[in-house]
């Protein structure tokens, strides 16, 4: 690993990133999701690297809300198959142990 700048609560990019959208660089080009870990709290860290400067980034991805964690409650209780509450319907949460996680975010939902 380089250099890692971090970019601190920054909501517009992190609406763009749920959205699958470009994400502009501080430094022109665009953020390149390189991966995603967990963090703390129930939270994850996105790492990001800019397309110009190949700087990295890490933006914190916050745990899941008591809403977002109903929503995946019921839809497991209808016996759909449940979407990341951020991502939408592209995104299947996946089984991780006893947990609901989706791929993108890093952040569990629900239980399994
Ligand atoms: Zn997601």
């Amino acid at each position: 690993m380089g250099y890692v700048l971090q970019l601190d609560g920054d909501k517009q990019l992190l609406k763009r990133y749920y959205a699958g959208q470009q994400m502009e660089s501080p430094n022109g080009g665009y953020l390149m999701l390189l991966g995603v870990r967990s963090g703390a709290d129930g939270g994850s860290v996105g790492i990001f690297e800019c397309s110009v400067s190949s700087l990295r980034y890490e933006i914190a991805i916050p745990k899941a809300t008591r809403a977002e964690r109903k929503k995946v409650k019921e839809a497991v209780d209808e016996g759909e198959e449940p979407e990341c509450p951020r991502h939408g319907y592209t995104h299947r949460l996946v089984r991780a142990g006893k947990d609901l996680v989706c791929g993108s975010c890093g952040i569990a939902y629900g239980k399994a």
